[in-house]
């Protein structure tokens, strides 16, 4: 049962003692840094004394559901195919979510794992993610466990490894555009930490708060307050912890504080003329009040895709465009399945975002100035241990995660 395994064509020693494992969902570094110089993470501030600090990158598109699913595979899109939380299935013509294992193309530590007879626990905090992670998990087995706080009063053993989890927490189940949808996976956690102890857990949150909160502000260091104190019980616990981020978050306003939006349908229409390209923005999920569906990342298919060589280098010449490639080129530069991207491959520039069309956007919810991600510039990631962790390489990816705690960790 201890000898390591291999997974996804990398090895992985066991656990020495329960591996708490969180994916704190668009954690730019500066909102730990920023905490804990405020003095709001005490806990994570001693941790580091004796824990390790390091920074990594996210896999590009820098959003929810590519990043979560490398860091459970532990390898970059182009193996596991998650490629966006949305995308233009070729089978079908439709655009659609990646929410359905049947896109995922291997297996997952945790299913490896608990293969191997280890117990898992898995928290999500949105329903959309639950589903992906918990993929090839026997919970009959009596050692799975995988729920999201969204619909924790819905759970069965059947489908989720154990009935009722709301039940656990003395709670009521939060909004989904809540910083409490976060914090009930925590509660969660510590619950099932004592009364299950699984090997390996996984807790990923919701980006709601850094959607809206620059790092070092009073309601983001709120929010890592709250993390602090729920990493103390797990320490106390006697779990080891390993934490980092599916991708960070920047500002994307321009100085009106409107959203600083290129419409990229508009203009490829403009150049083309209508129906010759069509954009998917696979940041597109059914929870857009947080960010109007405007991120730093687009792919476009075109009618003409012999075109895209000549599109591609024109593009890179329009403003807020940092970089466009062919299909091809941006594939190799972002370790992306080809047949899951368009002709072309598009990243803004920090603090811009890529829309369709203005009237594809709704953009009457969003409350506060634009914060998103999904480009090259939102991919740095904290990677912290509770345990001296040697760094393996001069480049780390979130997607190192588990390999840097189990098998690098003293
Ligand atoms: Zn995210
Ligand atoms: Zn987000």
């Amino acid at each position: 049962m201890n000898s390591p395994l291999t997974v996804n064509g990398r090895e992985y020693a066991w656990p020495r003692q329960p591996l708490v494992a969180v994916c704190i969902d668009g954690s730019q570094p500066e909102y730990i840094e920023e905490a804990i110089a405020g003095g709001h993470m005490p806990f994570t501030q001693k941790m580091l004394e004796s824990g390790t600090d390091l920074r990594g990158q996210s896999v590009v598109p820098s959003f929810t559901n590519p990043n979560n699913l490398s860091i459970a595979t532990g390898v970059p899109p182009k193996v596991h195919g998650i490629s966006g939380n949305f995308f233009l299935d070729p089978e079908s013509g439709q655009e659609v979510m990646m929410n359905d294992p049947k896109f995922l193309r291997t297996g997952t530590l945790f299913q490896s794992f608990h293969e191997a007879g280890a117990k898992i626990a898995i928290v999500t905090a949105k329903d959309k993610l639950r589903r992906l992670l918990g993929h090839g998990l026997d919970y009959t087995s009596g050692r799975a466990i995988c729920f999201s706080s969204e619909k924790a009063n819905e759970t069965t053993l059947a489908e989720n490894g154990i009935e009722n989890a709301h039940g656990m927490v003395a709670k009521p189940i939060p909004s989904v555009y809540s910083a409490e949808l976060s914090e009930f996976i925590f509660d969660a956690g510590v619950k099932l930490m004592r009364s299950f102890r699984p090997d390996l857990m996984y807790l990923s949150t919701t980006d709601y708060i850094q959607h809206k909160h620059a790092p070092g502000t009073p309601i983001a260091n709120q929010f890592y307050a709250m993390m602090d104190h729920y990493w103390e019980e797990f320490h106390a616990q006697g779990a080891a912890l390993a934490l980092t981020a599916d991708h960070g978050m920047n500002a994307k306003f321009n100085q009106a504080g409107e959203p600083d939006v290129l419409y990229l349908q508009s203009l490829l229409d403009e150049w083309l003329g209508a129906k010759q390209a069509r954009v998917i923005l696979p940041i597109t999920d059914p929870y857009v009040v947080h960010h109007g569906a405007l991120g730093s990342f687009a792919t476009v298919y075109l009618v003409d895709s012999t075109k895209a060589h000549e599109l591609a280098v024109r593009l890179t010449e329009v403003e807020g465009v940092e970089a466009s490639y062919t299909n091809m080129e941006g594939c190799v530069a972002f370790d992306l399945p080809n047949d899951r991207l368009g002709d072309l491959i598009v990243v803004s520039t920090t603090n811009k975002v890529l829309g369709t069309t203005p009237e594809r956007h709704d953009l009457s919810q969003l409350k506060e100035p634009l914060r998103s991600h999904g480009g090259v510039c939102d991919r740095q990631v904290p990677l912290v241990f509770s345990q001296q962790v040697e760094a393996t390489g001069v480049l780390l990816h979130n997607y190192d995660l588990f390999d840097l705690a189990l098998n690098h960790a003293s």
